[in-house]
């Protein structure tokens, strides 16, 4: 679907702390097949804002993989940890709005909460992802003790203020599905952001997390098609909501689905399932790797 009758505009986008394996790959071609279809361009992005987990060595291996596959991407890759700036101009354009708040609970501060919760015998709410949501108090401080810990040296992230942020959205939000939600959700998909509490937007080191990376960089590199697993399914609510809040209109989403390990596990990088670098060296060709993920020969 050609959303502003200009040029499609795809993208795949991984983050360069493992190698690619077979899941990476079909996300990769269905993404590429699909730009080619209807005369799209084709964009890569290299999500390293993990500056400890990424490195260039796994990022040139994926390249490498990438173009051995038959991927040829237009334009240099936009490099995440290059555009910081751009990432901390969205936070204080939120800041300003009141939307976000200083989180300074610790993981262990929040887990020893959680715990003399259940504790009392009450069930603390989890998001899409299985993780506990962000306690309360927070949200709760007045400036003055926000300004008193700040300036005592207490760490903290940035969180949105997902109450306030929906409070003043006017409609629900809605994005153009043509892939399936896990529940076959497909078509004009109704957003629900609330099921993630207050989602962290950014840390001290480090000006964005994986939502505002991501809502940021498809509006600057005009990604029109995101195509991606369907485990991201659930947090295209939060990217909606994002968009909405940052003044960006939304792409068409594709979410597909995930090639499994043989005991139906999802692949992952860390459990080093099968990399398409060991199938290379296996003798594998680009062919296979489309036969093995149920693609036609290219
Ligand atoms: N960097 C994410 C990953 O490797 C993909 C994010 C996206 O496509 O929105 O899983």
């Amino acid at each position: 679907m050609n959303i502003n009758n200009e040029t499609p505009v795809f993208r795949f986008a991984p983050s360069p702390n493992g190698e690619l394996h077979l899941g990476h790959a079909y996300s990769a071609l269905l993404n590429y097949d699909m730009a080619q279809k209807i005369g799209g361009r084709f964009l890569l992005r290299i999500e390293d804002i993990d500056i400890e987990r990424c490195n260039l060595e796994f990022e040139a291996q994926m390249l490498d993989d990438l173009a051995w596959l038959g991927i040829k991407w237009d334009d240099k890759p936009r490099r995440q940890s290059e555009h910081f700036d751009d990432y901390s101009a969205a936070l204080d354009a939120l800041e300003v709005e009141k939307l976000v708040y200083p989180a300074f609970m610790s993981r262990s501060e929040r887990k020893r909460e959680i715990a003399r919760f259940k504790e009392g015998g009450g069930l603390w709410p989890r998001d899409p992802d299985g993780a506990p949501l962000y306690p309360d108090a927070d949200r709760k401080r007045t400036p003055q003790e926000r300004r008193e810990m700040i300036n005592v040296g207490k760490e903290f992230a940035l969180r949105l203020d997902m109450n306030r942020a929906l409070d003043d959205l006017k409609d629900d939000l809605f994005w153009h599905e043509t892939g399936t939600g896990p529940e076959g959700e497909t078509g004009l998909v109704k957003f629900n952001a609330l099921q993630w509490g207050d989602v962290q937007l950014g840390r001290r080191d480090v000006p964005a997390s994986y939502h505002l990376a991501v809502v940021i960089d498809d509006a600057l590199q005009g990604i029109t098609h995101v195509v991606r697993g369907r485990d991201l399914f659930h947090a295209t609510s939060v990217h909606r909501l994002l968009q909405e809040l940052l003044g960006f209109s939304p792409p068409v989403y594709h979410h597909h689905d995930l090639i499994l390990a043989e005991d139906d596990r999802k692949l992952s990088k860390s459990a080093r399932d099968m990399s398409l670098r060991s199938l290379r060296n296996c003798g594998a060709t680009a062919a296979d790797i489309r036969r093995m993920v149920g693609l036609t020969p290219a």
